[in-house]
């Protein structure tokens, strides 16, 4: 094993690190032994001393990001056995060969004990995005582990870093194909629905695909409705409503770029010109002069809240927008509202939306409670992983 530079911990602050909590926070540190760069793995010690186990180092608030709490070192044989592991479960709930879907999260950070990793699959192409420094310096050892997991069934990796590291990192080699070089956009499945995959120009890895399970449920809700897709991006709500039966889906997004991937989709669906219309508009704005009487309403919107100080505005922000829409909905219509920000979690958001209720002066009844896939699992360990929550109400 090679001789890596040490971190300290104070004494006291080595108890959540014992616990297999994956983040050690800067304040715990109490001295570095060796040439520290940003990146580097580290050996993680008690204060005497003591090995407590590896993890990728970078500056800011989260010092270090935690690979192993035993002796395993993390080389390639460990990306091979942790991507293994993930490649294993996605097979033991179905994604794997799977004739109905072939999209899917490989790769979800401290779920799969691999903080700062996403990996997106998407029909035999693997997208990268690293959220640390250590992950981009270990893309040599992560590809050779994907080419060996994935097999014959690979045809791509492709790592898109540029937007989540700090430029002075990915400014070098930038973002590109690691392995194969496939011409996008693809067409991948999800329950059946064909999409076009775009990661080299769409946002994230190109799909949102913690929304599939949630997108299902949507299905069974929309035979003969009229529906509303905010916050559409490429317009996955909306294909799963038409597919269902809806009379008529609206999709809205702020990004132009999204309604023509909606658009796109729509139109590989096949489906019927006049049942769908999009617009380019902020969500807000048209929750607030509806023109339409709708059955169900879709609020799907970025994180609010990306750090602490961001949670209360945040929270005003969902409540806002969820009153707006309880506000403007049919006797009984459906909403399905979401949040995806880890900080405010499913306490607050139920919370929030009782208050728009509230604010609103309608009676509001939860139906569902809703969450991220099996593909995106929480480590136990790591409860802030749990991001992903959503209500599906009914109002009357
Ligand atoms: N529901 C989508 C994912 C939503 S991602 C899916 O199933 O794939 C959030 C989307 O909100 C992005 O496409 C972004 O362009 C859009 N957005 C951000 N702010 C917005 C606003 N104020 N009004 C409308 N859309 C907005």
């Amino acid at each position: 094993m090679p001789a890596v530079s040490k971190i300290f911990i104070h004494s006291g602050k080595e108890r959540s690190i014992e616990r297999k909590h994956p983040w050690v926070f800067s304040g715990a540190i109490s001295k570095n032994e060796g040439n520290l760069q940003e990146g580097d793995v580290v050996e993680v010690c008690n204060h005497k001393g003591g090995h407590l186990g590896y993890g990728h180092c970078q500056n800011g608030t989260i010092a270090v990001r935690m690979l192993s709490f035993d002796n395993q070192f993390p080389d390639a044989d460990f990306y091979t056995d942790k991507i293994q592991s993930a490649w294993n479960l996605r097979n033991a709930i179905g994604l794997i060969n799977n004739s109905s879907t072939s999209i899917f999260r490989l790769i979800h950070g401290e779920g799969d004990f691999l903080p700062g990793l996403i990996i997106d699959y998407y029909n035999g192409n693997c997208i990268i995005q690293c959220h640390s420094i250590g992950m981009y310096c270990d893309l040599e050892k992560i590809k050779n582990a994907l080419i060996k997991v994935v097999g014959q069934q690979l045809k791509s990796i492709y790592q898109k870093s540029s937007s989540t590291l700090p430029k002075e990192f990915t400014a070098y080699h930038g973002d590109g194909y690691l392995f194969g070089d496939t011409a996008v956009p693809v067409v991948a499945l999800e329950n059946d629905n064909e999409f076009y995959i775009d990661w080299i120009t769409g946002q994230k890895t190109g799909f949102f695909i913690d929304q599939r399970e949630n997108r299902n449920l949507l299905g069974r809700f929309s035979k003969g409705k009229k529906v509303l897709n905010t916050f559409c991006y490429s317009g996955g709500f909306s294909v799963y409503a038409l597919q269902n039966g809806a009379n008529l889906v609206h999709s809205v997004d702020s990004s132009s770029k999204a309604i023509h991937l909606t658009e796109a989709n729509i139109q590989l669906g096949k489906f019927a010109a006049e049942k769908h219309n999009s617009f380019v508009a902020d969500t807000m704005d048209f929750i607030k002069e509806l023109k339409e009487d709708y059955d169900i309403i879709i609020l799907d919107p970025p994180a609010f809240a990306k750090h602490r100080a961001a949670k209360h505005n945040a929270v005003q922000g969902y409540k806002r927008l969820n009153a707006a829409a309880i506000r403007q909905i049919k006797k009984g219509g459906i909403i399905f509202t979401f949040s995806c920000s880890q900080l405010v979690d499913k306490e607050l958001f139920t919370n929030t939306i009782i208050a728009a209720g509230i604010e609103a002066k309608r009676s509001v009844r939860s139906l569902e409670q809703l969450h991220q896939p099996a593909d995106h699992p929480i480590n136990a360990n790591h409860p802030e992983g749990e991001y992903l929550k959503g209500l599906v109400i009914q109002v009357d």
